[in-house]
Order: C-alpha cells, then sequence, then structure tokens
C-alpha cells in the first residue's frame, strides 16, 4: 500500500473517516521529523497493532521558547517520506502550524503535575506546547492508539497523565530507546554535534549506566546523593558544560526515591555548548 500525504485537516479528516467508517483501527506517532531508527522503531511496534498507522512530521512552535533551536531545527521532509516509504506506515501527516492552531498558537492545556521540575526546571514552557499539540493532533487525527518514546521519559509520563485527565479515549503504548552503538540514545538534535562533542556526546550514557551497576540495591539509597553528584562531576571532567539534572527518582511519579518506591529510574540533562542531551534509564 502507498504511502498517502496528507497536508492539510481536511484531507486527514477526509483519510481517518474513511478508515473509521471501513471499522480499522487507526496508530499514531507524532514527531517533530528529521526521522531516525528510534522513531522507525516506534512505526515498527505500533503497526501491528493497528489496521493504520500515521506519522506526523511537525516541528511543534508552541513547545520551543524564545531563544531555542525552533528557526534551526533539522526539517528532511523529503527524506523523511522516503524512510517512511520503507516501514509499515500508511500515512503521513505534515501539517503547518495554522492547519495545526488555526489563528491562535498558545498553548491551551496545562500539563499536570508530573511536569513539575526536571524538563520544566530549565524549560518552563516545553510541557505546555506538548500536551496541546498533542492533544490537537489526537482531535485531528482521533488514533484509537498512539506510541511515544522513553527517550522522552518525563514527556511520557506527562502525556499518559493528559490522556487520563482529561479522558481521552486513546491508548498510549511507548517504545525502548534506540542508541547509537556507543550507547548515545539517537536524537534529530544529535545532528547538532561537531565530531569532537559527538564523541563526548557518548560518555553520558557511559556515566550513567557505571552510576547503576553502583547501585546494586535499591534499599542502598544513602549513597545516591553521593553518587548522583561524583557522575555529574564526572560528567564534566569529560566535557560536558553543565548538568542541568543527574538524578534517580521514582519511575512512575517522578517523586524522590525512597524504600517504598516499587521501581526506580535515572534521568539526566547535560549540555555540551548550546546542545542539551537528556538520556534516561532503569535502575535495577
Ligand atoms: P521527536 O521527533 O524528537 O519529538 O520524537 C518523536 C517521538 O520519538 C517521541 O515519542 C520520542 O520520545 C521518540 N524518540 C525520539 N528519540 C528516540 C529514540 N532514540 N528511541 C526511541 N524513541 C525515540
Amino acid at each position: 500500500m502507498s504511502l498517502e500525504i496528507c497536508q492539510t485537516a481536511e484531507e486527514m479528516s477526509r483519510l481517518r473517516e474513511g478508515w473509521r467508517n471501513a471499522g480499522l483501527k487507526t496508530g499514531l506517532v507524532p514527531t517533530m521529523g528529521a526521522l531516525h531508527e528510534g522513531h522507525l522503531s516506534l512505526v515498527a511496534k505500533i503497526s501491528p497493532l493497528v489496521d493504520r498507522t500515521i506519522v506526523s512530521l511537525f516541528v511543534n512552535p508552541t513547545q520551543f521558547a524564545e531563544g531555542e533551536d525552533f528557526r534551526n531545527y533539522p526539517r528532511t521532509e523529503q527524506e523523511d517520506v522516503e524512510k517512511l516509504e520503507t516501514t509499515a506506515a500508511n500515512a503521513v501527516f505534515v501539517p503547518t502550524a495554522k492547519e495545526v492552531y488555526g489563528d491562535d498558537m498558545s498553548a491551551t492545556i496545562s500539563p499536570g503535575s508530573l511536569a513539575a521540575g526536571l524538563e520544566s526546571d530549565t524549560r518552563p514552557h516545553f510541557f505546555g506546547g506538548v500536551v496541546t499539540v498533542v492533544h490537537r493532533l489526537f482531535e485531528l487525527c482521533r488514533p484509537d492508539r498512539a506510541i511515544f518514546g522513553e527517550k522522552d521519559y518525563q514527556q511520557l509520563l506527562v502525556i499518559k497523565q493528559m490522556v487520563r485527565e482529561n479522558n481521552l479515549d486513546t491508548d498510549i503504548l511507548s517504545g525502548p530507546t534506540i542508541r547509537e552503538k556507543d550507547g548515545l540514545a539517537m536524537s534529530s538534535r544529535n545532528a547538532y554535534l561537531d565530531a569532537s562533542q559527538r564523541k563526548t556526546a557518548a560518555s553520558l550514557n557511559r556515566i550513567m549506566r557505571e552510576l547503576c551497576d553502583s547501585f546494586t540495591s535499591q534499599r542502598d539509597l544513602a549513597r545516591l546523593p553521593a553518587l548522583e553528584g561524583e557522575a555529574a562531576n564526572r560528567l564534566l571532567a569529560a566535557g560536558f558544560s553543565g548538568v542541568d539534572y543527574f538524578t534517580v527518582r521514582e519511575a512512575e511519579t517522578l517523586g524522590p526515591a525512597t524504600e517504598k518506591s516499587d521501581a526506580l529510574r535515572l534521568l539526566a540533562a547535560a549540555r555540551l555548548g548550546d546542545i542539551r542531551l537528556i538520556d534516561n534509564m532503569p535502575l535495577s
């Protein structure tokens, strides 16, 4: 089946109404384009679970603050479409901001409690933009299921919370983080790294794994602040210019890790000049 390309809300609506009338279940993979193996893994995971798969490519202006990289964000639509032609995707939705937002480009949906801290400490506008665009894409595509990457772990939890709190009837699935050979999590923004930064970037995942390895027992919480502090120092020594956070949290609530926590997650964000990398992993 060939890949349908929809540019307007009306085209999208016509396509999905046809599918719904035929009783076909639809899955959505929201992306900002500049597709890599991480995005394609989400297409591969959701497509066997639905009848039709839509991938959206939309660089969402409301999740960027003034001075962030909205203008420079990599836009590779032609290559993205060519990559999607090799996958099980049935449609690609490439709307303009006007098609998504009309004339009101403000973030109108408020994120819930899981948006507090971590990413929001550095990017306070970010989750408002994310939940607003996801809500809007759900209105336009009306997916039965949608999939998001664990790569953006706090975002995944914030979206699940938004869906619960707004009683949306889209099932949220998640896919594991796809990495380069040296452990660096794939990201469209990795294209900004020069050769020397690219080398340094790999140490983020390595230093995170080292913390996980030395944290042998979930009951070993007293050592955590020291381990987190040492890891942050090692990142700086490896060439990172700043560490926004490097912290072990309760996996479901993102609250502090305690003896009562069922599962723990290490989350980190660090900067290489203007480039900000994030990553996360479970602590076993
Ligand atoms: P983005 O285009 O960066 O907004 O990402 C679109 C979707 O792909 C989000 O759900 C991300 O979490 C997910 N994603 C990004 N990078 C990866 C990766 N390396 N592995 C798996 N999923 C990813």
